[in-house]
């Protein structure tokens, strides 16, 4: 029998599976302390951890990290590391430090299925859904090796945003557990407010996390009308604004947050005009609690669209802001490294093929301008 994963598990999991053991829970708490908390991977080192569970693990259990293809780090301390997950499947999570906090951006799928024209993740279509495990190997990875690379025993990662590759509501029933691990104070410890699903709009899906576990909510929106939004997120067809505004009003309710976050990709000469912005006023304002985060598109080829100018963006942001809907801009971040969003599946697709060409594909380290945690902490999100 195959040693069981214990990143899969959420703490009651690791207890039952404790138990089956004949173990007691505070085992279980113990266990997952080491796991999630210390980056432990060798069961001979949880030194207060009884012989008897230690020598029973070994050989039915394992902490199973994911292969790393590459780790690049940023002149602006981004760091995109590539992980393998299999059958020519890669994967990535960047890390983003800022002086306030480090956040991790998090993959949930391998592909994705819902094919939105300007992510180049829609343009790869989909391969699988990663696994509890595979969702918490990237958290657990990051977080031990930055803590190693910066020397300290403290929390590196204070945020994490699932906005990697993927959807993350189309991977429901393994979301979920990881997230519980992610806020659980004997795992990651973080608040619900700083844990962020970002979602196509999954209606469905969200009306379950606000029951199961809410967290912050991101809703990537794009446009604000439907026959806009169906060209650029097709999953619009299936759940059309409307319904998807409601579904954020219930998710308010039980909400950590009292406001969602809507994404706004910029494309030029698509959903970038004055006019839009003014209908985007008139969609949201006194409708629903919100924040506009604007993103300037990151381009790639197959896509045929190009990023709004500066003054595009500034243009549309000032109409939100005047009426009195607080607009952020997102700086792009690791452009050097192709960490930006919606850029994390060209180097995949590479790569893909590259290992699929190769019995075994190379680890490149790349270092760029990282020297400790000065340059990391250097970086500053426009805001206005
Ligand atoms: N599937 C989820 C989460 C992953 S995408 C979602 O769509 O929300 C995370 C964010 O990156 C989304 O807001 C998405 O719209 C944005 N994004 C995707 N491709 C992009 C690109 N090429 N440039 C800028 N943002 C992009
Ligand atoms: Fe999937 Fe999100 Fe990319 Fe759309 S933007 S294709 S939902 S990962």
């Amino acid at each position: 029998m195959n040693p069981a994963n214990l990143l899969e598990f959420d703490l009651d999991g690791l207890a039952a599976f404790c138990e089956q053991l004949g173990e007691k829970r505070f085992r279980a708490t113990q266990l997952f302390r080491w796991i999630h908390q210390k980056g432990a991977r060798d069961f001979a080192q949880m030194s207060d951890l009884a012989k008897s569970l230690r020598d029973k693990l070994s050989g039915r259990a394992e902490i199973r990290a994911l292969p790393v293809l590459s780790e690049h780090v940023s002149g602006d301390g981004t760091v995109k590391w590539l992980f393998d997950v299999g059958s020519g499947n890669a994967i990535e999570t960047v890390f983003i430090p800022e002086d306030d906090r480090g956040t991790l951006c998090i993959s949930s799928q391998a592909g994705c299925a819902v094919g939105c024209r300007f992510c180049s993740t829609g343009h790869q279509g989909f391969s699988r859904n990663l696994q509890t495990g595979e969702i918490l190997a990237q958290l657990w990875y990051a977080e031990h090796s930055l803590r190693k690379r910066l020397n300290t025993s403290e929390r590196v990662i204070t945020n994490v945003v699932m906005m990697g590759m993927g959807e993350p509501l189309q991977n429901y029933s393994a979301l979920v557990p990881a997230l519980r691990v992610m806020l659980d104070d004997h795992g990651y410890g973080l608040s619900r407010r700083r844990v962020a699903v970002s979602t196509s709009g999954v209606v469905p899906m969200i009306d379950r996390l606000r029951e199961d576990c809410p967290v912050a909510l991101a809703v990537s929106l794009h446009a604000p009308n439907d026959p806009l939004r169906d060209e650029l997120v097709p999953l619009n067809r299936k759940y059309p604004i409307a319904e998807l505004l409601q579904a954020c009003l219930r998710y308010l309710e039980a909400a950590p947050r009292d406001f969602i976050t809507f994404e706004y990709c910029m494309l030029e000469g698509v959903n970038d005009t004055p006019e839009l912005a003014v209908e985007l006023v008139r969609l949201l304002r006194g409708k629903v609690a919100c924040k506009l985060n604007l993103i300037p598109f990151n381009p790639f080829p197959a896509s045929g669209l190009k990023r709004s100018s500066n003054a595009r963006v500034q243009a549309f942001a000032k109409v939100l802001i005047d009426a009195g809907i607080v607009t952020t801009v997102r700086k792009t971040r690791g452009d050097d490294i192709d960490a930006a969003c919606g850029q994390l599946a060209g180097e995949v697709q590479d790569r893909t093929n590259a290992k699929n060409r190769m019995t075994r594909a190379p680890i490149t380290v790349h270092r760029r301008g990282l020297e400790g945690s000065a340059a990391m902490a250097r970086h500053t999100e426009t805001k206005q």
